[in-house]
């Protein structure tokens, strides 16, 4: 592979080209399996790389504070009319630089410091900005949070309305980072409205498949829908906060001036190219795709003796508890990297180990299912992690050389968007 793909960029810095062609080799070689993550096409690269990036445009379409706006108006304009056109919303602000300050504006627009939030708790699969206690969520905020019952791994719907009529929250919020079951956000929108709390969805990893048709929309149940681009979405990083007609201003406001400057014009034109695309018909294939791999994988891991939280998945995310073979899951995630697995150690609900030691790892098909890999490879993906587990519970280093070599010779006949052909 040669660094010619970024010519400026190896003339004038040798050292950080090479970084670059040396992530390229290890995102075409490897099997990536983080759910979080993607592969953008080459569109969407190009777009996130252009000029659009030395522009100021404080504002929003039509009311900047700088002038010579006529081609980042329209840029924005397409990003946030194909926003609001392939989710069904009033109203669209692409401008938050990522999940989290989208998540920050959120509390900014509807609550004070010092009231009541209420989340998912970050270690049963909810996210930082959830209100947990170590981000400013949880200690500007009086963060509250659920969890899942401990028998069936579930969101308790019932546990979840008595903590929102005891506590009242401003906010609610639903969604997370380690669901692997379908939301349901009518019953959180009941309880919302019983509790007279905003209810917000943050719908950063399922994005992709609510605009594909492969998990129910937020939209008409919640306030608020959040979103990252870069998840599902298949999109540059950044983020999206949608809403109805009656919160436009607010959310607005809070996005800009209240938390942010300058709108990021070159991701915003990368986010409106992944729009686009997640509005053709092959999108609407993908994600069911995603989804339907997941279950093969899910199904062929527990052929494999594994457990998964929940019993198994509804999209694209798979938490598996290693407890039953006796390797941790940093020990397992290690290992698995160096078999050419990439996956991160995640804790399970009710974990009795430490979150920078926990019992599980998390995976996810949006990446693999972005190169084509089916359904009819997932139990060799399945195979390939069951030997890298058992080989790391033995310190078997040749084992995960081999499934490394293995894995890179199933990929290579599997290109992966946006990278250079090996
Ligand atoms: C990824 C994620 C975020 C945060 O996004 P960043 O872009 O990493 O700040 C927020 N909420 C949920 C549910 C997420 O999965």
């Amino acid at each position: 592979m040669s660094a010619s793909r970024h010519p400026a960029l190896l003339a004038t810095d040798p050292e950080l080209a090479s970084y670059v062609t040396a992530e390229e080799s290890l995102q075409a070689q490897t099997l990536r399996l983080i759910p979080s993550e993607n592969y953008v096409s080459a569109a969407v690269l190009e777009a996130s790389g252009t000029v659009l990036q030395n522009k100021y445009s404080e504002g929003y379409p039509g009311r900047r504070y700088y002038e010579g706006q006529q081609n980042i108006d329209r840029v924005e304009a397409l990003a946030v009319e194909r926003a609001k056109g392939l989710f069904g919303v009033d109203h669209a602000n692409v401008q938050p630089y990522s999940g989290s300050p989208a998540n920050l504006a959120v509390y900014l627009a509807f609550a004070k410091p010092g009231d009541t939030v209420m989340g998912m708790a970050l270690p049963m699969g909810g996210h930082l900005t959830h209100g947990w206690g170590v981000s400013a969520t949880g200690s500007w905020f009086r963060g509250v949070q659920y969890g899942v019952s401990a028998e069936t791994g579930l969101i308790d719907y019932d546990a979840v309305r008595e903590l929102a009529l005891t506590e009242r929250p401003k906010i609610i919020f639903c969604g997370g980072t380690a669901l692997p079951r379908t939301i349901d956000f009518a019953a959180f929108a009941s309880i919302a409205q019983e509790a007279g709390s905003i209810l917000v969805a943050d719908v950063a990893h399922i994005a992709g498949l609510i605009a594909g048709g492969a998990h129910p929309s937020p939209v008409g149940h919640v306030d608020v829908v959040s979103t990252t681009t870069h998840k599902t979405l298949r999109g540059p990083r950044g983020a999206m906060l949608m809403c109805r007609e009656e919160h436009a201003k607010a959310i607005d406001k809070a996005v800009f001036p209240g938390l942010q400057g300058g709108p990021h014009n070159q991701t915003t034109a990368g986010i409106a190219v992944a729009l686009h695309e997640a509005a053709q018909p092959s999108f609407v294939t993908y994600a069911h795709a995603v989804v339907a791999n997941a279950k093969a994988l899910a199904q062929a891991l527990l052929a494999k003796g594994f457990d998964l939280v929940s019993g198994g998945t509804d999209n694209h995310l798979i938490l598996m508890d290693l407890t039953s073979r006796g390797v941790p899951g940093k020990v397992a995630a290690k290992a698995l990297d160096r078999a050419g697995i990439v996956v991160n150690y995640n804790t399970v609900p009710f974990d009795p180990r430490k979150p920078f030691d926990p019992s599980g790892i998390r995976i996810g098909t949006p990446s693999l299912t972005s190169r084509g890999l089916g359904v009819e490879h997932m139990p060799t993906v399945a195979d390939w992690i069951s030997r890298a587990v058992d080989a790391a519970a033995k310190s078997d280093e040749p084992a995960l050389s081999a499934i490394r070599a293995e894995v890179a010779d199933l990929l290579s006949a599997f290109p992966a968007p946006g990278l250079p052909v090996a």
